[in-house]
């Protein structure tokens, strides 16, 4: 196993996904035309957002719109981003956990600060130095490729290949990645 790095703020695990895997993601397979994964993914969306009790498991909102959010760990040492579970959250804690792209707009950013000051019962400017060590992490792990292991899933099995194959495709994920 290797050096697992992690920012913990709070109740916040924040993991930035490299830009080298951006998008290979269970959740982006579901959305991909032909995939053949959408209603595994619905059904794997249920199963956590009853296991969450249909509460962000951060802030313990009960949202309408709650998100799915799979837990990924990296082996720094063998290049291996493994899937460890999920994480349901409402949106506004999505944007702390997702801070790199919030911090992108102006707007958002201001709420997921106010948020965060909200939730953790800290300063509002915490969170621009977890910003900073987060995006330190992610250079660096944005500097070589990853292979995608989610054997955890045992409802993903067999689709390991296509995840790993998979290409970012929005633009605005190609903006976050500096590929454009
Ligand atoms: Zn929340």
């Amino acid at each position: 196993m290797g050096k697992l790095i992690l920012v913990t703020v709070g109740s916040y695990n924040i993991e930035l996904i490299p830009a080298t895997t951006w998008g290979k993601s269970l959740a982006h397979l579901a959305r991909q035309k032909g995939s053949g994964f959408r209603s595994i993914w619905d059904k794997i969306r249920e199963r956590e957002l009853g296991r969450a009790d249909r509460k962000c498991e951060i802030c313990k909102t009960s949202a309408s719109s709650l998100i799915c959010h799979e837990k990924w760990q990296f082996d720094d040492a063998q290049s291996v981003q493994r899937l460890i579970g999920y994480e349901v959250t409402c949106r506004e804690c999505s944007n702390i956990l997702h801070l790199g792209r919030a911090s992108e707009d102006k707007v958002l950013w201001e709420k997921a600060k106010v948020h965060f000051a909200k939730v953790t019962r800290m300063e509002e400017n915490v969170l621009d130095d977890v910003l900073d060590q987060a995006m330190k992490e992610w250079t660096q792990r944005s500097k070589h490729n990853w292979s995608i292991d989610i054997s955890h899933e045992p409802l993903a099995f067999g689709f390991e290949k296509k995840l790993n194959n998979l290409q970012p495709s929005s633009q605005q994920e190609r903006k976050w990645q500096g590929i454009s």
